[in-house]
């Protein structure tokens, strides 16, 4: 036992207090990714994402789900992040990495990759060879919730995580894109605890809505920008089409100080 106890957390303090603990203390993205790995603070989604492991779809059926919270994924010194919302249950609970293995994740790489972000426009599954190029993608939420959607304790419960992750990408990070509303919704107020000023009333969201947090003695500027989500309810009506992401993605890349090749 070491001084957080065998729960692994401050002695007195349940599992929910993990993330608010562990998170600050990672002195690292690789430390933070295996204690993110490990959270088990939200008991509503672990008992989900367990769930939908041991049922697993048919067309996976042959898969080992990862069945845990899933790290953020991309280079350390990322300047662009891409902020989804959360895992999806047999996209990355299944395979273990971000947007990996379900449609959006698949029009997601694919765009990444026509901008010269990503090494391919595939992503299959965790040791595929795919690389990204400047570019961190990640969540406010980390386990994937029933219906996608957490709750609202849940997006605070989980908050710690990547408030430490934009702390760990450090200056070097310019801009963000956040997909879709409710990734928009939940990442402001994790901008706010990572130390930047937000605005009031908080923007409303919007495709190409930009969003420019100002410098601060602990913190750069930040441009933030929003995006609608690649899910297959938006690309299949055409709300949001593949050239619109490509330059979505492009201007933020842009914003970011990001080369063509994503250096
Ligand atoms: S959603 Fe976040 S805080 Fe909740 S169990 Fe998963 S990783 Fe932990």
């Amino acid at each position: 036992m070491d001084e957080t106890g065998a729960a692994g957390v401050p002695p007195g303090s349940g599992e929910g207090a993990f993330p608010a603990y562990y998170a600050p203390r990672c002195g690292g993205l690789a430390e933070l990714d295996a204690r993110v790995s490990e959270c088990r603070a939200c008991p509503r989604l672990v008992e989900w994402r367990e769930q939908v492991a041991a049922k697993r779809r048919a067309a996976f059926r042959d898969w080992e789900y990862w069945a845990r919270p899933v790290p953020g994924f991309g280079p350390p010194d990322a300047a662009l992040a891409i902020v989804g919302l959360a895992p999806a249950a047999h996209g990355g609970n299944r395979t273990g990495r971000m947007f990996t293995g379900d449609a959006s994740g698949d029009f997601l790489f694919a765009a990444l990759h026509a901008v010269g972000l990503a090494s391919q426009a595939t992503a299959t599954h965790r040791g595929d060879g795919l690389e990204l190029y400047g570019v961190r993608i990640t969540a406010p939420v980390h386990c994937a919730p029933p219906e996608n959607k957490p709750t609202p304790a849940e997006r605070r419960t989980c908050r710690p995580w990547l408030a430490a992750e934009f702390e760990l990408l450090g200056p070097g990070l310019r801009a963000v894109v956040a997909l879709g509303a409710f990734g928009w919704q939940a990442l402001l107020p994790v901008l706010g605890e990572a130390g930047w000023p937000l605005p009031r009333p908080r923007p409303a969201f919007g495709h190409g809505v930009r969003l420019t947090l100002p410098a601060t003695g602990r913190r750069q500027e930040l441009q933030v920008l929003g995006s609608y989500h690649p899910s297959q309810r938006n690309t299949f009506t055409g709300r949001l089409t593949f050239d619109m992401l490509v330059e979505l993605l492009a201007r933020a890349a842009g914003l970011a100080g990001l080369g063509p090749t994503g250096r």
